[in-house]
């Protein structure tokens, strides 16, 4: 199963409906009939399958089918044609995150054994890698539906460990407007470079703010908000003050801070302490912001219902884990429903040449499978919210 979804090139730029298409008719072959949901151009698609009759509740097992580019990387063999070499399978999408999705496609006959007391839903996205288009419509339609599931896996590599949390990351451009002269005629120019210069270094301030001030998590490595700037441009030639300057900053925030605070400060630094005097030397001067990208932070309640019952399910008596990258389980909570990250694979290796995952990480997902295809109906709702 994992070969075939490894041979759909499903890179987020390109479609993904071949790889839709191919588990749609593996689900009709078990009779199971997907909703699908799109983008505006309808190359790209969504799929929702409930395993059994549509009512309230059920598990809900996640996982976006789109890859990241291989372009510039150095492989081995075809990143879209699986390799077996000493157990591992190597691909672009074995960890991140096809693995997951097989195991959980192969484990549809066991599902479907008890289907009247034990639902399951399978929930697959696009464009998870630029920045998780897909997933909201999805959850629009799952909205729609009434079915208020107990709570959903995001099958993104963990090792099989509960994750309960991520950062969230923005990010935004900044675009500075000044007034280009001759460099030997300082006064009749207003130099956006410097400009933008004073803005960097008010983010920087803020940076070094929030690390003295913010309350720490202790789940993460770096347990604090942090801003970074990390793309500037700017500037014609070395004797023209430079009209245009643009850089872009990436706020990685615990779930207690909203990114747009961050926004807030420095655009109010912006319009009270920078624009008066720009716009003082020539009125078109402008300074303006615009977010380009936002995953929002994500942090599961360790003592809930359902963290306790993935760890039963699991069997997994060590502590939840916090990652460092981004995934659709904030989306799922904020819809209402309950998540963990939890799925085989390393991240190490996701993004990588010569993407692999082990055999032992695809038979303990296999066994998670197996323990919720076993399960009673109380373990999968009534213990749950
Ligand atoms: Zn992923």
């Amino acid at each position: 199963m994992l070969k075939e979804l490894i041979g759909f090139r499903t890179v987020s730029r390109e479609s993904n409906l071949g790889l839709i298409e191919y588990v749609r008719d593996y689900l009709k072959s078990y009779g199971i009939r997907p909703r699908f949901t799109y983008d505006s151009g309808g190359g790209k698609a969504n799929l929702f399958a409930t395993l059994g009759e549509a009512r309230p509740g059920g598990l809900v097992l996640s996982g976006h089918t789109d890859v990241v580019p291989v372009a510039g990387q150095n492989w081995t063999n075809d990143p879209f044609s699986a390799t077996l070499k000493d157990r591992r399978i190597y691909g672009r999408g074995a960890a991140d995150m096809k693995g997951f999705i097989a195991a959980a496609l192969l484990f549809v006959p066991r599902f479907l054994e008890r289907a009247e007391i034990r639902l399951l839903h399978l929930a697959l996205s696009f464009d998870e890698e630029i920045g998780c288009r897909g997933i909201p419509v999805l959850l629009e339609d799952i909205a729609s539906l009434n079915l208020n599931p107990i709570g959903c896996v995001v099958g993104e590599p963990t090792e099989m460990r509960i994750a309960v949390g991520h950062k969230g990351a923005s990010a935004y451009r900044c675009r500075v407007t000044g007034h280009a002269a001759h460099s030997a005629r300082a006064s009749a120019g207003v130099n956006a470079i410097h400009y933008a210069g004073k803005l960097v270094a008010e983010l920087c301030a803020i940076g070094t703010q929030l690390e003295a001030t913010e309350p720490r998590h202790p789940g993460f490595e770096v347990p604090y908000t942090t801003v970074q700037t990390t793309i500037i441009r700017g500037g014609l030639a070395t004797n023209i003050i430079p009209a245009e300057c643009e850089f872009t900053f990436d706020v990685r925030h615990l779930a207690t801070t909203h990114p747009d605070e961050v926004l807030a400060r420095v655009a109010h630094f912006a319009k009270t302490r920078l624009l008066p005097e720009m716009q003082h030397s020539a009125p078109q001067s402008d300074i303006t912001f615009e977010r380009i990208g936002a995953i929002p932070a994500f942090d599961a309640p360790i003592a809930s219902p359902f963290v306790q019952l993935m760890h039963r399910l699991i069997a997994d008596t060590q502590p939840p884990v916090y990652v460092d990258f981004g995934s659709e389980a904030p989306f799922f909570a904020r819809a209402g429903i309950p998540s963990v990250i939890c799925g085989p694979g390393s991240i190490a290796q996701a993004h990588q040449p010569d993407e692999f995952i082990t055999f032992e990480q695809l038979a303990t997902c296999e066994m998670f499978m197996e323990r919720i295809a076993g399960s009673s109906e109380r373990a999968l709702s009534e213990d749950a919210p």
